[in-house]
């Protein structure tokens, strides 16, 4: 029996929305304002409810000018905007700057996913929060895009710090996945009725999703149909 070691069992936490004691987050040296950047409402939506309940002085800025094409990223602006005015809380509706994102990207249309086509959207998107946040008097930048599942945390931490630092804002690479982040992401958007995006934005994105989808017989996406609850609105436009 010496090996045997005492499996105790562990308590658990119910992290729904109804029941969740929230503990409160402070931000890393106590910095007050924070420019929040936002990819979209799914994985915004949690995190400004953090902030809310932990009284953070939060602006949500919605800089994604990756997303493609021009009616899927004011749907998933539109998105966000509700709910920001559902906490009352401030949204800046940054560019639209796609051009330069095309400039930028040029030479990696073919990079998979979480490769180095997206280390540049990354670096972009945050570049231009950062410049943003030191331009307008907040103390820290963070963003939602590492709560998603599909991206690599560690890239997105990295490319947040190297974007921030020209500016001497600091990048908050706080892990939102924990204490039921993940869980309470899906709870709250399917509470919310979000939209919910099937490929993660830039044109690339777009064509490798659906070049997997028909790979396994499946149908291509169908944008601007499909709601974390029942489809609410059909704003039908095939691709
Ligand atoms: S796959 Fe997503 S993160 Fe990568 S370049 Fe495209 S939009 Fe940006």
């Amino acid at each position: 029996m010496g090996n045997l070691k005492e499996v105790k069992e562990m308590p658990q936490i119910d992290y729904s929305l109804d029941n969740y004691k929230r503990p409160k987050l402070t931000t890393p040296s106590s910095e007050k304002k924070l420019l929040l950047h936002s990819c979209c409402a799914p994985c915004t939506g949690e995190v400004m409810e953090a902030m809310a309940a932990s009284d953070i002085d939060t602006t949500i800025f919605f800089y994604n000018p990756n997303i493609h094409p021009i009616e899927e990223y004011e749907l998933r602006k539109q998105e966000n905007m509700r709910y920001a005015d559902k906490l009352g809380m401030p949204f800046i509706n940054a560019d639209y700057d796609r051009d330069e994102w095309f400039e930028r990207t040029k030479g990696q249309e073919n990079e998979p996913e979480r490769g180095e086509r997206c280390s540049t959207c990354f670096d972009m998107r945050f570049e231009v929060t950062a410049k943003y946040a030191s331009e307008n008097g907040f103390d820290i930048i963070s963003s939602t895009l590492g709560i998603s599942r599909w991206k690599d945390m560690e890239q997105i931490n990295a490319s947040g710090t190297r974007s921030s630092a020209p500016y001497h804002i600091p990048y908050w690479d706080f892990n939102w996945r924990k204490k039921g982040g993940s869980s309470r992401m899906l709870e709250l958007s399917k509470k919310e009725g979000f939209y919910q995006q099937e490929y993660c934005g830039c044109v690339y994105s777009l064509r490798d999703t659906n070049l997997w989808r028909v790979s396994r017989g499946r149908e291509k996406i169908h944008r601007g149909v499909k709601f974390y609850q029942e489809a609410k609105l059909k704003l039908s436009q095939n691709n």
